[in-house]
């Protein structure tokens, strides 16, 4: 018979991206030391390392990608992909778990829209974990009804209601209407992001409550705006999750190691750290335009290339010729960086990043300044927020442009206004920590989450 810690389980099902897997594990980690037994339910792309968690029951779920599928395809595809393929195992996996431990709620990525009706079926409560921040949430809530008063339009050139990109959204400000979540250069058939996000919105709507990995030094305002727009469901906002508990071992990449003995090498707050995260691609003209960028604005920087990031590239090879040279006494480029440790050098000046969640938290959590270049969906709404709401960074309003990258490098890096948004992230550095600490917002809202999640589990 099983005892009595394997009878009352959580079951957590993250979604098999990096900027997913990450925070799900660490929520996976949270909520063990507070005593919950986890099982992670996942698929079989990019499946989490079992050994290096002991602590947790895990049951891999076969999506039915090939490897060559899962290459070949686009993240909104293969959502739309594993959505699909993984409700049948996920049914069966659940009611298997079901009759060996007592499970009465699972925690599901937001974008594991199939997951609210099989809930349903079986008669357990779905939080919903959403693993972006509540300001990119609100908008992709709005999505419908700007696409409805033509917003959207504007990336069609023949159409005569086109809004100019830099016009803002008088629904949702401070976002420009290039801010709006666009999810075009995600995918191929960006009907698929769409839908997903449609399916998505729906499924959360109906979900018992969301866990959002956030502070509400942040994001109250918009969370409050949230709940009353789209969401009147419990939210708990308890984050930032990786300030908790590390997932550094769910990376999927390896860590380049040599990154930090080079940083230790280097003069305080004087390197510009640049990484566009784990999925975004790019083409070889950006790639040259960042190269050309980051050679005249004199500055050290550490450059993480991942494979893959440049489109038909393997790696370097298609570096503007005598770039190499031109830095090698100031710059390293490398594949994968172990971010946090980076960030937290105090070599480190600022980073230019796409925004994904996970940096711009992470950024923010160690007072580094940010120059942001979103490429699609949150990360634009994200850039907009730092640069205009929290005030800790500049966005790239042209693209990859090497004149305005120079300008906004040294801008960042070495002027005034630079220095100010460093003392801006400090200070949010400070509050954030603060949230975490007994009596703060987040440390009440994970107890609010437990408060909240044990009942399901004694009834
Ligand atoms: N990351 C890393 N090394 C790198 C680039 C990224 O460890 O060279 C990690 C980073 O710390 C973050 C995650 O990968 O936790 C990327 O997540 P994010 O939400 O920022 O972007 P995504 O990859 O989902 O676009």
């Amino acid at each position: 018979m099983a005892d009595e810690d394997e009878r009352e389980t959580l079951i957590l099902f993250p979604l098999p991206f990096q900027g997913h897997m990450s925070p799900m594990i660490q929520l996976a980690r949270i909520l063990h030391s507070r005593g919950f037994a986890i099982s992670i339910f996942h698929a079989t792309l990019n499946s989490p390392r079992h050994s290096n968690y002991p602590q947790f029951t895990f049951r891999p779920l076969s999506d039915g990608l090939s490897p060559e599928e899962s290459a070949a395809a686009d993240p909104a595809q293969i959502i739309r992909l594993v959505n699909a393929s993984c409700a049948e195992p996920f049914r069966r996996g659940l009611a298997a778990e079901m009759a060996r431990k007592r499970v009465k709620c699972i925690i599901t990525d937001a974008n594991w829209y199939f997951t609210q009706a099989v809930a349903e079926a079986a008669e357990v409560r779905r939080v919903v974990m959403r693993t972006s921040s509540v300001c990119s949430f609100l908008a992709f809530a709005a999505l419908s009804d700007l696409a409805a008063k033509g917003y959207l339009t504007h990336t069609n050139s023949n159409s005569n209601s086109r809004r100019m990109r830099d016009d803002p959204v008088e629904e949702l400000p401070p976002l420009k209407v290039k801010d709006i979540p666009f999810m075009d250069q995600l995918c191929n058939n960006p009907q698929d992001a769409y839908q997903n996000i449609a399916k998505m919105m729906a499924a959360t709507k109906k979900a018992s409550a969301i866990i959002f990995n956030t502070s509400g030094d942040l994001e109250d305002p918009d969370l409050a705006k949230l709940r009353r727009l789209y969401f009147p469901v419990p939210t708990f906002v308890i984050g930032p999750f990786h300030k908790c508990f590390s997932a550094a071992s769910t990376s999927f990449h390896a860590h380049d190691e040599a990154s930090v003995p080079w940083l230790d090498g280097q003069a305080p707050e004087s390197v510009l750290y640049v990484s566009f995260g784990s999925v975004v691609e790019m083409d070889v003209r950006e790639l040259e335009e960042v190269a050309r960028g980051l050679a005249c604005s004199g500055q050290p920087f550490l450059w993480a290339i991942r494979p893959g990031l440049v489109r038909g590239c393997d790696w370097v090879e298609m570096l503007p010729e005598g770039f190499l040279e031109e830095t090698s006494d100031r710059g390293r480029i490398i594949e994968w960086a172990p971010q946090q440790e980076v960030l937290r050098h105090p070599s480190i000046g600022g980073f230019w990043t796409h925004c994904g969640w996970n940096s711009t938290l992470e950024s923010i959590c160690e007072g580094v300044p940010m120059i942001c270049s979103p490429f699609f969906g949150d990360q634009l709404v994200n850039s907009r927020y730092v640069s205009h709401v929290w005030r800790v960074g500049i966005r790239l309003e042209t693209g990859f442009e090497r004149g305005e990258i120079t300008t906004e490098i040294r801008r960042l890096m070495v002027e005034e206004e630079g220095k100010e948004m460093r003392q801006r992230s400090s200070c949010l550095k400070k509050k954030i920590e603060s949230s975490l600490s007994d009596g703060g917002s987040s440390y009440k809202g994970l107890n609010s989450l437990v408060d909240f999640i044990s009942p399901m589990l004694d009834t």
